[in-house]
């Protein structure tokens, strides 16, 4: 069947194109305008926006964090709701099956879950085969884990061994790429470490953070892996931890890596209260090494559970649970770390840590490589987004918020003075194009032939939060599943992982390590297709050449 959308403003950066056309759809394919045919079906659009769907490169939506998040935080959707945020108005929509659905509403159609434990894998890929409509892919942590120390015991590099775990582990949870959480913070937070920074060392295995993601970075670059490691940085929210950040980009020896939520890195320590914004020196390093992405982590005001690996930084912000309750958990490699949080408005801090995120979007050279995310929930929960696209577009309403902060956030944000407004092009380079490049993902987040036909169709609005909190019209694969923002076909997606291989020798090492150590078999932590009924649900994504 041939489906034409017809007459509406093309928006389709990966290709330069920013007009008014048509776009053609058969076999859940976009395809170039076929001559001689008639469409079967045909939408009129005219006057709407239309891009191609939407992609999270940083969510957190399944896996043992944000499912101890939920059953931590149950009264979430209610006090959610209590706040203007009635999508989660129901304890139900927190869960796997509103995670689809509302992202699908918004125009999201792949979202990537950045912190899968290796021995958790299983879970966390059962619980993204439960959410409907979108596609989906997992990051799988290493750099806290016994085994990658083990090798790196001692030494600066983990050599072919190490190269040969990395892939052995990506495939062996079906990940898209590697996930590396305060390298060796969270192990050193076992030997009851409560600082951890570039360059101290895991006590016991006496290596440095530094030479971890130094090691793991090479393996990857190896295998050609089209995603880079994904790196949440030692120090994370610390103010002045500005440093950390910029020393752990320039150690990154131009190999392609990805910081991943860097607002919670943009902190320096000037100003009365020793808290102040660190975006220009962050986002100076940002523009100037090029082989460096980053998606953003963007806080908003409200209510949300602060889910993460990294345990020793979870471990401190506990006296600031809000409410009070916490769960650390220290387990294999990086462990979780569950808090629920409440960012205000009225708190210096909080309000600092806002301005901090736009700024970081508004002072990128290349928006290719700033992408953007709130690291949900912990920045603010996905369905915030659209009021921050609004933010970074719309400087007037920037001026509004900024009018309710509190007066000496101005003395050390440089917020109020940035005039830049983020185009309809460039918000769909930090929401479609860049992620989808970055993830090597080469079959969508445009909308030139032989992409999947993901679309969403907006109806402009001076109010970006309205336009993009519902969209108009969505096709996932060519299906309509969304028409005035609302579900109207649930379907289901793929997973996406790569196959880099490996020698056969590291499943016996690996099997002996966990049998001598764990006294179980390897086989019981590998992600089969037989978690799910379906059988085209796993998808690989080629390595590079
Ligand atoms: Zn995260």
């Amino acid at each position: 069947m041939l489906i034409q959308i017809r007459g509406g403003r093309v928006i389709d950066p990966m290709h330069d194109r920013d007009a008014v056309g048509d776009l053609f759809i058969e076999d859940g394919r976009i395809v170039a305008k076929p001559e001689g045919r008639n469409p079967d079906e045909v939408y009129d659009v005219g006057g709407k926006i239309l891009m191609a769907g939407a992609i999270d490169v940083h969510s957190h939506i399944a896996g043992t964090n944000i499912t101890l998040g939920r059953q931590l935080m149950p009264e979430l959707p209610a006090l959610a709701a209590a706040e203007g945020q009635p999508i989660l108005a129901s304890p139900a929509a927190w869960g796997s099956y509103a995670t689809g659905i509302r992202y699908a509403e918004m125009g999201y159609t792949t979202v990537i879950e950045p912190a899968m434990i290796p021995t958790h894998a299983i879970e966390a890929q059962a619980e993204l085969a439960a959410i409907p409509i979108i596609d989906t892919a997992g990051l799988v942590i290493l750099g806290n884990d016994d085994y990658t120390l083990e090798l790196l015991r001692g030494a600066r590099t983990g050599g072919d061994e190490l190269k040969d775990y990395v892939a052995w582990t990506l495939e062996h949870s079906k990940a898209i790429g590697l996930k590396i959480i305060n390298a060796g913070g969270s192990e050193a937070f076992k030997f009851n470490a409560r600082t951890f920074d570039l360059d101290d060392e895991v006590p016991d295995y006496g290596v440095s953070s530094r030479a971890i993601v130094e090691s793991l970075q090479q393996a990857v670059a190896d295998l050609r892996v089209p995603h880079p490691p994904h790196v949440h940085c030692n120090n994370r929210g610390i103010a002045g931890n500005v440093e950390t950040a910029v020393a752990t980009i320039e150690a990154t020896q131009d190999l392609p890596i990805h910081f991943a939520h860097i607002q919670f890195y943009g902190y320096g320590d000037a100003g009365k209260k020793g808290f102040s914004s660190g975006a220009p020196r962050l986002m100076e390093a940002v523009n100037k090494h090029k082989n460096v992405t980053v998606d953003v982590g963007q806080v908003m005001f409200g209510q949300t559970v602060t889910v993460s690996g990294d345990i020793l930084r979870q471990f401190d912000a506990r006296g600031a649970a809000s409410p009070k309750k916490w769960v650390i958990n220290q387990g294999d490699g990086n462990g979780t770390g569950v808090v629920p949080y409440n960012y205000r408005a009225k708190s210096f801090v909080n309000a600092l840590q806002w301005a901090i995120g736009l700024e970081i979007f508004l002072m990128a050279e290349d928006p290719w490589r700033v992408l953007f995310s709130t690291d949900h929930p912990n920045g603010a929960l996905f369905i915030r987004y659209p009021e921050i696209f609004h933010l970074l577009t719309d400087r007037d309403e920037r001026a509004r918020w900024l009018d309710d902060l509190p007066a000496d956030v101005h003395e050390v944000s440089n917020l109020a003075g940035i005039t830049r407004e983020l185009t309809l092009s460039e918000l769909a380079v930090i929401t479609r194009g860049a992620p989808a490049r970055l993830l090597g993902l080469t079959d969508r987040g445009h909308l030139g032939p032989g992409a999947v036909a993901d679309i969403a169709v907006y109806t402009d609005q001076k109010n970006k939060r309205a336009m993009f909190a519902a969209a108009d019209l969505v096709f996932k694969s060519g299906a309509l599943v969304v028409r005035d923002g609302k579900v109207v076909r649930v379907a289901w997606g793929r997973c996406y992982h790569v196959e880099p291989g490996f020698d056969a020798q590291i499943k016996r090492r690996v099997n002996a390590f966990y049998d001598r150590y764990y006294g179980v078999d390897l086989s019981r932590f590998g992600v089969t297709e037989a978690i799910t009924h379906r059988p085209d649900r796993f998808a690989t994504v080629p390595c590079l050449n």
